[in-house]
């Protein structure tokens, strides 16, 4: 099979070799010569084999100057390192190969834009919700200190009332700072997990504790199954922390008054799971697929009304991604939800 490349060169040089036997034709005819058939044909041969391999030669010098400049443009502009000689002896084979890198580059050029793409429409969305969620505390403290600025803090009957009003408002700003200031940092990657072992038992021990008081303002019982012994986790201790209190903050708010909430884990394997389960109000399926997106809430006003930012769970699942880990969520309306999620096993 013929490359392309030696189809023109032979066409030119047979397309010369005709020309010169047609000019000594004439010649032999304007001068009424006459020469022997084999100089003839030797004359043509040579003809032939002359501009053949000049016009290769052409041909390649000339090529191979574009496509070397064409495929260091490439390179130059992709950072690659491959040189040209390398890759083919041809210039079939060049074009061939600068065709695929082409296609290649436009290829990852295009999933590059579809990228961009996304983390617009993300930047869009995450300025669009900071500011709505920023604007609910703002605005509402700003009712209040207007209304006892305008006469409000000479009555007796609201003065303090307000007051504490704003100050709530504010701490939820304060609340919703430290989510944001949390999940730049998860989802830019600065995070550094500091991993040791600890006893996640214990872990779970104290984060009960802390959160007794908050649960017994709904009346919900904090259950931790004892396992009998120790368990050890490989983490990072203080990220898990926010984990658990992410997670049983949620059972306590989405949970039933006078319900309960149980935390149990296990050995599984190389793994730990942990178990979060409540008997509350639960969540339709429809909202488990986009329960860990940034700001998804299933009651909005619930959410809001328990001074929920709709960043807790996104922040979990960003810690126990940075740990390599998972965490699952099971759900059946007015039963209640079971978040588990795995850590690494420690000897
Ligand atoms: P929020 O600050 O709104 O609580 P989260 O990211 O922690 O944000 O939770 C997202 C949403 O998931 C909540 O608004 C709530 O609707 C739902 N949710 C989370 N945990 C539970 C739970 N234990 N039971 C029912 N719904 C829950």
């Amino acid at each position: 099979m013929l490359t392309r490349q030696t189809r023109i060169v032979l066409n030119a040089a047979l397309l010369i070799t005709l020309l010169v036997s047609i000019m000594v034709g004439l010649i032999l005819y304007l001068f009424n010569d006459s020469l022997s058939i084999t100089l003839i044909l030797s004359i043509l041969l040579a003809t032939f084999l002359c501009s053949y391999f000049v016009l290769l030669a052409v041909y390649q010098k000339h090529f191979e100057k574009h496509f070397d400049r064409i495929y260091k443009s490439i390179v130059k502009l992709r950072n690659q390192s491959q040189p040209l000689h390398d890759l083919s002896t041809s210039n079939d084979n060049i074009v061939t190969h600068i065709n695929n890198i082409l296609i290649e580059w436009s290829n990852e050029s295009r999933e590059e834009i579809d990228h961009l793409k996304q983390v617009e429409t993300y930047r869009r969305e995450f300025l669009t919700n900071v500011s709505h969620e920023l604007k609910t505390p703002i605005f509402s403290a700003q009712g209040y200190v207007h209304t006892l600025i305008d006469g409000g803090i000479d009555d007796r009957d609201i003065n303090m009332l307000y007051l504490q009003k704003a100050s709530r408002s504010i701490d939820r700003l304060i609340d919703i700072v430290d989510d944001l200031e949390s999940i730049s940092r998860l989802e830019a990657g600065d995070l550094i997990i500091e991993p040791r072992t600890f006893d996640i038992g214990n872990l779970a021990d104290d984060v009960v504790e802390s959160l007794e008081l908050q649960a017994k303002e709904r009346n919900v019982k904090l259950i931790l199954k004892d396992q009998g012994e120790q368990c050890y986790v490989y983490a990072d201790k203080d990220l898990i922390r926010q984990v658990l209190v992410n997670l049983i903050v949620n059972s306590i708010k989405y949970g039933k008054r006078d319900g309960q909430t149980e935390i149990r884990y296990q050995y599984i394997g190389e793994q730990v799971i942990v178990d979060v389960e409540d008997n509350g109000i639960g969540i339709e399926k429809s909202h488990l697929p986009r329960l860990f997106e940034r700001f998804y809430r299933v009651d909005k006003s619930r959410s809001r009304d328990q001074g929920g930012t709709g960043l807790g769970l996104a922040i979990v699942k960003h810690i126990l991604e940075a740990h390599q880990q998972t965490i699952t969520v099971t759900s059946e309306i007015n039963k209640g939800t079971t978040f588990s999620f795995s850590l690494k096993r420690s000897k």
